[in-house]
């Protein structure tokens, strides 16, 4: 081995800070390997996962059938371009459209890139089909929104941080408070050349903010009637990370944790990323029925790596993972404990104001204002005592570990997140 591989964490982080870009604030943890729900810094120490690469890792670090596909792949065809077809393609095509119940999708490798293309994609869809005039289509948007970093999807931001001084800026897109039925009602009222609706069923960078349980049913009653294309962003929320399938099936009575929705909550463009390779190579995509994905034609969008032949048995295994090990379920299952344990602390603390989510994906408000530095002080002891997590927005830690976790070990990280917490009362 070199000599390389053998830093400390005070040498790793000092390398990062000398010759990294400084475009995050990382946790002060340096990480070497992972396994399932676990992860060992370079000192050796083993900790919880509760970020899970923002969702990515839904079905635990380094999953064996995941990690076996992906290297017999790579030991035979990497990489063909689109411009020759290749044989794994169509069978992670055939998986995905059939597991979320669309006609089409169309791969793509980063989260900001399939929303990208969910916009282009609803764009044509405006101009062909719905005979919006040219250059006049608009898509609504959440205040509060995270859809990615590319210069377009910024241009919707609302986060300072995010979008000055990154101008100018992409036209045509109106923002709207999120979780607020009236307000879209409205939008799509006064707004002409509305081509779509671009929501996360959880804002999970916001806080894992959870709306009122009917409100992408009613979005989606209000799209229809004004021939608006539903545009769901489950790049985070989706694979089986909220106790559902997807995000916006948890909004349908349906007890099928496998299922992808009713009608009437389904949305018209789904967006996927993330958890879909199960953190272990970029993948993502769009999926849509044929009235909407037939408006790509050859030539109007691409990307060299998307759908290649390793992508595709990665998605595909990782596909297969959620649905074998049951992991909607055991995320929903381990959901309501979690919340029922830390809604009883809450109860009797004045240091966290509530805890919401739905399924693994949950988040405490930690009572201090917005810049306040208690729930980043919280998440450094957090570490110290062997459980990963950090701050959305300010005062808000997320929660959202693996869905491998047993019931027993979610007890035991739910023993030292409340002794952490009682420590800074
Ligand atoms: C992470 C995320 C994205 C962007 O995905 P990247 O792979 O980082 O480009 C888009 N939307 C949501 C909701 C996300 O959480």
């Amino acid at each position: 081995m070199s000599v390389e591989q053998h830093l400390s964490s005070q040498e790793a982080m000092a390398l990062e800070d000398r010759y990294g870009a400084h475009n995050y604030h990382p946790l002060p943890v340096v990480l070497s390997r992972g396994e399932g729900v676990h992860v060992w810094d370079v000192e050796g120490k083993k900790y919880y996962d509760f970020l899970s690469a923002y969702s990515a890792v839904n079905q635990g670090h380094c999953h064996p059938k995941i990690i076996n596909a992906m290297v017999e792949q790579a030991q035979t065809l990497t990489l063909t371009s689109r411009a020759f077809y290749n044989d794994q393609l169509g069978h992670f095509e055939k998986l995905v459209s059939e597991t979320f119940h669309y006609d089409k999708f169309l791969p793509m490798n980063s989260g900001a890139e399939a929303v990208e293309t969910a916009l282009k994609l609803s764009r044509k869809w405006g101009y062909e089909k719905k005979g919006v005039p040219e250059n006049e289509a608009k898509i609504i948007v959440c205040e509060n929104n995270f859809h990615g970093r590319t210069t377009t999807i910024i241009s919707f931001s609302n986060d300072p941080v995010a979008r000055k001084q990154f101008g100018p800026y992409t036209q045509g897109f109106v923002k709207i408070p999120y979780d607020n039925i009236e307000a879209l009602e409205k939008a799509l009222q006064e707004e002409s050349n509305v081509v779509g609706f671009l929501v996360e069923p959880i804002q999970g960078e916001a806080g894992v903010y959870t709306p009122a349980e009917d409100y992408l049913k009613r979005a989606k009653a209000l799209c229809e009637s004004h021939n608006v294309l539903l545009i769901a962003d489950e790049v985070q929320t989706g694979i089986a990370r909220t106790g559902t399938l997807l995000a916006s099936c948890g909004n349908c009575n349906c007890a099928d944790r496998h299922c992808s929705g009713t009608p009437e909550v389904k949305p018209d463009v789904l967006v996927l990323g993330k958890a879909l390779s199960g953190g272990v190579y970029p993948v993502s995509g769009v999926l849509a029925n044929d009235e909407v994905m037939s408006v790509i034609r050859p030539g109007n969008h691409g990307s060299t790596f998307g759908g290649n032949p390793i992508a595709a048995v990665v998605g595909r295994a990782a596909l297969e993972v959620i649905k074998e090990e049951e992991l909607a379920e055991n995320a929903f299952q381990l959901g309501n404990h979690f919340r029922a344990r830390i809604q009883e602390y809450v109860e009797q603390s004045d240091l966290v104001r509530l805890v919401r989510g739905r399924g693994l994906l949950n988040a405490i408000v930690i009572n201090d204002s917005e810049d306040g530095d208690t729930a980043w002080n919280i998440c450094v002891a957090l570490k110290e005592n062997g459980l990963l997590a950090k701050p959305t927005h300010g005062n808000i830690i997320r929660f959202a570990p693996p869905l491998v976790m047993t019931e027993e070990q979610l007890d035991e990280c739910i023993d030292i997140i409340l002794m952490t917490l009682k420590s800074f009362e």
